[in-house]
């Protein structure tokens, strides 16, 4: 059945409002949930949850799990979960030269993935070439996809448009409009850091912790931030703030002429660059990671003073914005790994030794990773109605 065949199963979503949303969501985003635990969550009575809960069981929104004793009540009771397998979703992040994608559940979970390369980076080139990729994804013959979501480094406003993506060279690309219509599905854009971070907030390790703070750690330096259950998108979120806070003053400069910002330091570019400089050859980060762990002392001073600086940075966001964890994320995520105990160093040495102690999570994180973020764009705007 294709898709506009069907146009009552692409709605299920988004006529729900007020506690029937709730429910929904509440058993997305942690179900199966027995009825007693979401009568208590959303403090309904159990009639008023029989009765909102009906409508989506019977639309197939919803389903009965198998039968479990009830933790509160022992009796048998069948918990409710969502039907993950009619709904798919696309995830799309663009690099400088490749395209990655996956197909999804409702869940994000991954079921099929794959990658074009940009042969070049014009607007029309780029869109055709996600929307070949979309098209050829393995496992959506039966027309399920229900949205696609693109992720970029760059500043995207709200309707889709790239204002800026400065490895891409663009501005003012209406890349989500030329989308939609090339694969005639509903299309949303996002900054990748975003979209990674509303990703964390719905499935990953920081799931439902309602203030959280994700540094990507990459060809950039990424900021993403969680306050009060929501993520804060503002217009300079795509900007890369974090990126140019200033870490040392004797460090290199970046191309925006700071010296020692988190950039000049932290990049891709710095460490490969500054661990070139000492070991007399061409050398990227991961061979720099493996040469420290196996204890090469040059590979290792490089990588701790990396992470020490890392530490700086992951202490002055503890301090300005208080998160109960940070995640830390992105290609060189591995550097807080090998480096964790200079990164500890620096990051104590830049707290209140009054302060609590915050968790620091470290997430490895693959293209595919990226492609699933922009999924889970997709997901919350299916669900939600706004990618917010
Ligand atoms: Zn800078």
């Amino acid at each position: 059945m294709s898709a506009d065949t069907a146009p009552g199963r692409r709605s299920t979503w988004a006529p729900l409002t007020g506690a029937a949303h709730s429910i929904a969501l509440e058993v997305l985003l942690d179900g199966p949930l027995p009825r007693s635990e979401l009568a208590r969550r959303l403090d309904l009575s159990a009639g008023s949850l029989t009765r909102l809960s009906k409508p989506l069981l019977d639309s197939g929104l919803l389903v009965e799990t198998r039968g479990v004793p009830d933790p509160a009540t022992g009796r048998l009771t069948r918990p409710l979960d969502v039907d993950d397998s009619r709904d798919r979703f696309v995830g799309v992040k663009l690099t400088a030269d490749t395209a990655h994608a996956v197909l999804t559940t409702l869940r994000a979970e991954v079921v099929a993935s794959g990658e074009a390369a940009l042969a070049d980076r014009s607007p029309a080139h780029v869109a055709r070439t996600v929307a070949g990729l979309v098209h050829g994804l393995p496992g959506d013959e039966a027309g399920s996809v229900r949205a696609v979501g693109v992720s970029l480094g760059g500043k995207v406003g709200p309707d889709g448009v790239v204002d800026s993506a400065r490895y891409l060279g663009w501005e003012d690309v209406p890349l989500g409009a030329s989308l939609q219509d090339l694969l005639g599905l509903p299309v949303v854009v996002d900054n990748d850091v975003l979209s990674l971070t509303r990703a964390e907030q719905w499935f990953g390790s920081a799931r439902r912790c309602g203030h959280f703070a994700v540094v990507v750690v990459g060809v950039g330096i990424g900021y993403g931030l969680v306050v009060h259950d929501q993520v804060v998108d503002r217009p300079d979120s795509g900007v890369g703030l974090l990126g140019h806070h200033p870490l040392d003053p004797h460090g290199p400069l970046c191309p925006a002429g700071h010296v020692g910002c988190a950039e000049a330091v932290l990049s891709t570019e710095a460490l490969a660059a500054r661990a070139g400089l000492a070991l007399r050859r061409p050398v990227g980060v991961e061979e720099v990671l493996d040469l420290a762990e196996r204890g090469e002392p040059l590979a290792r001073r490089v990588v701790d003073d990396a992470a020490r600086a890392l530490g700086t940075l992951l202490a002055a966001v503890g301090n300005f914005t208080m998160p109960e964890r940070i995640v830390v994320s992105g290609e060189n995520a591995r550097l807080a790994e090998v480096g964790r105990d200079a990164l500890d160093a620096g990051f104590g040495a830049g707290r209140n030794p009054l302060a609590g102690p915050i968790p620091v999570d470290v997430q490895l994180t693959g293209f595919e990773e990226w492609a699933r973020g922009a999924a889970v764009t997709a997901i919350r705007t299916f669900v939600l109605g706004s990618r917010r």
